[in-house]
């Protein structure tokens, strides 16, 4: 069994640790900041860092890659479609790869960035680390994607078990859910989710892992398809827009300004 954990970097980033206690290896998740790492290591000299794993070329994700790789010999694994540096296996949509013995699937999830990829692994309690594509109730800022890629990127990630517990690389929730329920106040789950949240908030408490199911239930990027979100999209945009892209386009637009 692998344990993930959380380790903090800058103000809301997660770098999330992979750990096999059995074989006392490690492996890190966009790594922003390489210090979280080096700390952690230091303090469990009995682990070896084995892999790097790499969603996107942004500074937050790999700022600490070259340090750590130094520091640790550690094989370093990212996105084909990304120039990054130190990446030693450039993997793309398909590609399957072994980290501390378990089969991670690699899929794009283009629309954050063009080449970002996501890591899924189909185990009994199947996780995925999807970087800044879907967020806890939101998904990432269109930067160099279309909301088309945005989409699909999100309805494949939907479309995986509802168990899925999912890691994602920023601690957004809040905010997210607030937008929420600004696109869908009548929706009860939301609500729920709301209330849970702030109150791990005001604890300091991280909200992570997610699930695929309450994303499917919570999420308006994830539910763009919903004629209730494809309704409040329509009404925003003073003409009707389609469910499904359109209307992930028309929300997204207004929570960069939320
Ligand atoms: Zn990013
Ligand atoms: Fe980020």
């Amino acid at each position: 069994m692998l344990e993930l954990i959380p380790l903090r970097a800058f103000s809301d980033n997660y770098i999330w640790l992979l750990v096999d206690q059995q074989s006392h290896r490690a492996a890190v998740v966009d790594p922003g900041d390489a210090k979280p790492v080096v700390t952690w290591l230091g303090r469990h000299p009995e682990f070896t860092l084995t892999h790097i794993l790499i969603t996107h070329h942004h500074p937050d994700h790999v700022g600490g890659l070259v340090t750590l790789k130094a520091a640790t010999q550690c094989k370093v694994m990212g996105p084909a479609m990304e120039d990054i540096v130190g990446v030693d296996q450039k993997l793309g949509d398909g590609d399957r790869v072994k980290v501390l013995g378990h089969e991670l699937d690699v899929l794009d999830v283009p629309g954050h960035t063009l080449g970002h990829i996501a890591f899924y692994c189909a185990a009994d309690d199947p996780f995925l680390l999807c970087g800044d594509t879907l967020f806890a109730g939101g998904c990432g800022r269109l930067f160099e994607g279309t909301p088309a890629q945005m989409h699909d990127s999100l309805q494949r990630l939907a479309a995986l078990p509802e168990k899925t517990r999912v890691f994602c690389a920023h601690e957004y929730t809040l905010a997210n859910l607030r937008f929420a329920l600004a696109v869908e106040p009548d929706n009860p789950d939301i609500q729920v989710r709301l209330q849970v949240v702030e109150e791990m908030r005001a604890d300091g408490r991280i909200t992570l892992p997610s699930s695929i199911g309450l994303e499917k239930q919570t999420n308006p990027f994830v539910r763009s398809n919903e004629p209730a979100v494809q309704r409040v999209a329509s009404e925003r945009n003073g003409e009707p827009v389609a469910a499904g892209a359109e209307t992930l386009a028309v929300i997204r637009q207004w929570k960069d300004s939320f």
